[in-house]
């Protein structure tokens, strides 16, 4: 048996304190099993526990070890594709019951949250921010798109002086702050929502990676030293999913993108980041950043198609962070690390099932904080008997990469690369 701890990170060593959770042996039997204990398998575990189930949650190491206990912890509604492109894409009906979810991922952590009282410095507010002026046209249509939609606070700020009230640089010539956005530790959110399922009568076995899934009329999932008989599984590995489904890997493609986190900053923190709102750039390849709890700057950003680990985190990440904030040219950075999100060609989420009672969801392409709380729920509907708002993900077509195995990384690389220099040119 071998044990894997948590990722070496600023996270890991600020979580709060969570049990070692035995890992799976022997014979078990229970309504629903879930492959993968991040943030798509405690919500919907966490669901289906609040409705009476009996849920086993099974994880390969521990609660959070994968995206979602080493992700930005930025809240950021709707898709990796807004509203407006999944219309022009998928036409008008397909879009109208994902736009009526775009908010709703978000209101999830928030109830959440105040239910079971997590401490995983939560804090409203959330900023876009624009490098160009037609970028600042791209906010303003965002704005109007999310508004038509239901969200009424957005403020769209392009004096620079103003601004600077809310993150002190001069490089950007316009941002949308979104008060409903916000930010938070994601591996203490991940860790509450695991004791909230256990609260509910959930079971979560760590260090059991599953190694093959039986389907039929009650599936069985196998890990080195146990079974789990159940009546439904969902499998919720997303990036880290390995060789268990191919037919997932193959419509999907891991990535790495990394994080840096300096020293706590005392009060040079309110100075550069007076609202204390985390921060997300427009641009293709995009930089994201925010305060933690001690004041220390997390900035995150790069992609590395195919997932490698990069060698020298901190020069990659540190030269963007000195653009934004010259202030830092003499901060310590304590922590770098990577993780790992899942990338599908449309962008899109890819929701479905491999058979009658087993059960997906995967590759929210970088921004799936709150689709995975959403499907959490929509995934414990359809087991419920209600598949209609899960039919609506379900339905988008899927595709697989160009290449196939070998050769969608330098093809998707290529079209990134083309993107980001037109960025650059601020074209
Ligand atoms: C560095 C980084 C920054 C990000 N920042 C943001 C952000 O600020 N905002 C945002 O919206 N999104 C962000 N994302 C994306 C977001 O974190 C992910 O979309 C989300 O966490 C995915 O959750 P998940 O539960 O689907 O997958 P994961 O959290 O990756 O969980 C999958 C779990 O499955 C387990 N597993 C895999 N295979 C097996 C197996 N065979 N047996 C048992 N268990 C298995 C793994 O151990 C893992 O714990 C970021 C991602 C990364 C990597």
């Amino acid at each position: 048996m071998s044990f894997i701890p948590h990722a070496p990170s600023y996270y890991a060593d600020s979580a709060n304190p969570t049990p070692d959770r035995p890992f799976l042996h022997g014979d078990v039997s229970t309504d629903i099993c879930i492959i993968g204990a991040g943030y798509t398998g405690l919500s919907a575990g966490l669901h289906l526990a609040e409705a009476g189930f009996k849920v086993v949650i099974l994880d390969q190491a521990r609660v959070g070890w994968g995206a979602s206990g080493r992700n930005g912890g930025q809240i950021v509604h709707s898709y990796s594709r807004d509203i407006d492109v999944i219309e022009h894409s998928y036409g008008k009906e397909q879009a109208r019951p994902l736009a009526e979810m775009m908010f709703e991922g978000a209101q999830i952590i928030r109830e959440r949250v105040a239910k079971y009282q997590i401490q995983c410095d939560f804090k409203n507010g959330g900023v876009f921010a624009a490098f160009t002026k037609k970028k600042v046209r791209a906010l303003e249509e965002q704005k109007a798109l999310w508004e038509k939609w239901g969200n009424k606070d957005l403020t769209l700020i392009d004096d620079k002086n103003e601004i600077r009230k809310i993150v002190n640089t001069d490089l950007y010539q316009g941002i949308l702050i979104d008060k409903s956005g916000g930010h938070f530790h994601p591996l203490n959110l991940a860790l509450g929502e695991a004791a909230a399922f256990e609260q509910n009568g959930g079971v979560i076995y760590e260090n059991s990676a599953v190694t093959r899934i039986d389907r039929g009329a009650n599936p069985v999932v196998h890990t080195a030293l146990g079974h789990v008989k159940a009546k439904f599984v969902i499998v919720a590995c997303n990036a880290y999913i390995g060789d268990l489904e191919p037919k997932l890997a193959n419509m999907s493609m891991p990535c790495g993108t990394q994080v840096i986190t300096t020293e706590p900053l005392g009060r040079l923190a309110d100075e550069i980041m007076p609202a204390d709102y985390c921060v997300e750039d427009n641009n293709f390849l995009l930089d994201y950043y925010r305060l933690s709890g001690d004041k220390r700057l997390i900035f995150g950003g790069g992609v590395i198609y195919g997932a490698r680990d990069p060698a020298h985190i901190e020069s990659i990440l540190r030269p963007n962070m000195c653009k934004v904030f010259p202030q830092l040219k003499n901060a310590k950075i304590d922590y770098g690390w990577t993780g790992n999100f899942l990338l599908t060609l449309s962008r899109m989420p890819e929701v479905g099932k491999l058979s009658d009672n087993i059960y997906y969801s995967q590759g929210c392409s970088g921004h799936g904080i709150t689709f995975t709380h959403l499907i959490g729920r929509l995934l414990s509907e359809a087991i419920r008997g209600q598949a209609e708002r899960f039919s609506a993900f379900e339905r988008l077509p899927h595709y697989p990469f160009p290449g196939g195995r070998l050769f969608r990384v330098p093809l998707t690389a290529m079209g990134a690369a083309w993107y980001d220099l037109r960025d650059r040119l601020g074209v």
